[in-house]
């Protein structure tokens, strides 16, 4: 009975003054507890994340092979570890060796050289992937919203997969200025895939801004796009709408002819707009105005490059459609692609070189990756900045929020 008085006070003064701040008196912390939040849904500090508002203190530790922290909220007095809502949760193996054996795999390392390294079973090592592919796309769906793209590229891989019933072809679309990769869906080669594709892009762009398109030449792609960049318009004097495609909207296919294997020719096909305007708007965009599909080409050979399940004459390929998608996932959201791994035509020149040791020559250039290179979205760039290499999804994994 006492315990309901006193629940139900704490609502009531949450509901009229905001969540409780903490006292200005006290020790100094001893437990780092940023980014951490209360995992109890009926408690008043749930999901706040915010070290000066949220009550978490830390709670001993525990683990046979490491130190886990142990945290214990004061306000709803529930204990829990600071790996809740990680990849590392309820895992006995010891992080280090976790964090190296998803590095690896990240690096384009077949997974069964792996088991045979270190001694790891295949399926623990397949779990560990799953897991941090759940990170990366969580990662993913934080922070890849509004984004202003300018050259959108889009392109499908095939994909060799064991238990599929038909062919898995890896729709891959990247902009060609950022070089972010906002869409990565695994799938038959049909029309409703492309449909999915477009409109997980469209729900990911920001609102208004239409890029402009180049695509090979399947023909999906022209249904799937008119589709979503468009609006329903009503004539004056008639009674139905009409969709009428968006009059800032250009679409282009780029054939390549091949011949014995050689490439003897470029085809430019203008499905929607002019070919001046599309020029001009990429070169407004800081492009160089050529219409190409070589940025997603290129995206395409590094991710064949980097996740060994889709290497080609491989003898690791993957078993099964989830797999494939969980191992790209990890590659491109959360460990490498887009927060660790720097990309050359993204560097900034900086103001004034800096020297470094020795005989070398002064530092001109600050690496960037593509999350931290000109990216609206600020939090990315602060994450991407602050993250290190592989522990991207480990160190900042509690993102179930
Ligand atoms: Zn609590």
């Amino acid at each position: 009975m006492n315990l309901v008085r006193r629940r139900s006070l704490r609502v009531v003064t949450c509901l009229f003054h905001g969540p409780r701040r903490k006292a200005k008196e006290g020790g100094k912390k001893a437990v780092c507890i940023r980014q951490q939040f209360c995992s109890n849904p009926d408690c008043d500090y749930y999901l706040i994340t915010d070290d000066k508002i949220h009550a978490l203190m830390g709670y001993g530790t525990h683990g046979k092979y490491e130190d886990v922290q142990d945290l214990i909220c004061q306000a709803c007095r529930k204990k829990f570890t600071i790996r809740k809502h990680t990849l590392l949760y309820r895992l006995k193996t010891h992080s280090k060796i976790v964090r190296l054996a998803l590095h690896f795999l990240a690096t384009g390392v077949d997974i069964s050289a792996l088991e045979e390294v270190m001694a790891i079973r295949e399926s623990t090592l397949r779990t560990w992937l799953v897991r941090s592919g759940v990170q990366g796309r969580k990662l993913r769906e934080r922070f890849f919203t509004g984004l202003e793209l300018v050259h959108v590229q889009l392109d499908e891989l095939w994909a060799n997969v064991k238990q599929a019933e038909q062919a898995v072809w890896v729709w891959v679309v990247c902009d060609a200025k950022l070089k972010v990769v906002p869409v990565v869906q695994l799938g038959s080669r049909t029309q409703e895939m492309a449909y999915s594709v477009v409109h997980e892009l469209k729900s990911k762009l920001k609102v208004g801004c239409v890029p402009v398109f180049s695509t090979d030449g399947l023909a999906h792609y022209f249904y799937a796009l008119t589709a979503h960049f468009g609006e329903w318009v009503r004539a004056e004097g008639e009674k139905k709408s009409v969709w009428m495609v968006l009059p800032n909207f250009l679409y282009t296919q780029v054939i390549k002819h091949q011949r014995k294997y050689r490439l003897v020719e470029v085809e430019e096909r203008h499905i929607w707009g002019l070919p001046e305007e599309n020029r001009r708007l990429l070169k407004a965009g800081g492009l160089s105005g050529n219409i190409n599909t070589s940025f997603v080409e290129w995206i395409n050979l590094t991710i064949r490059q980097s996740v060994s399940k889709l290497t080609r004459r491989t003898w690791g390929r993957a078993q099964y459609t989830s797999e494939l998608s969980e191992h790209m996932y990890w590659w491109l959201a959360a460990s490498r692609y887009h927060f660790s791994r720097c990309h050359e035509s993204l560097r900034i020149r900086m103001e004034k070189p800096m020297d470094r040791k020795g005989k070398q020559r002064p530092k001109e250039y600050r690496e960037v990756t593509p999350c931290s290179g000109g990216w609206t979205n600020k939090s990315a760039a602060v994450v991407s900045d602050g993250i290190d290499q592989l522990s991207a999804s480990i160190s900042s994994g509690r993102l179930s929020m």
